[in-house]
């Protein structure tokens, strides 16, 4: 029986998704930077996230200011 994709569905295990919250990390060479509580979809099975365009944009403004400051280490939340 052949099992139907469907895009509510993790693609790599076929557990469901659920929104959540996910940690983001960049690594720019010299350091590193980590947001935690970045909006996401999550995979109640296996824990893959998805993190949607907008939210993305705002991670790379983030990376991008870390990149400007030169920290070793930058974390930070970024709550709705
Ligand atoms: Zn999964």
């Amino acid at each position: 029986m052949a099992i139907k994709k469907l895009p509510d569905k993790c693609s790599l295990c076929g557990g469901s998704k659920k929104s959540g919250e996910t940690t983001f990390t960049a690594d720019l060479g010299f350091g590193v930077v980590v947001v935690r509580n970045v909006p996401a979809t999550v995979c109640s099975q296996c824990g893959a996230d998805w993190i949607e365009d907008n939210i993305a944009a705002k991670l790379e403004k983030i990376v991008n200011e870390a990149r400007k400051k030169h920290h070793i280490v930058e974390v930070m939340s970024l709550s709705a």
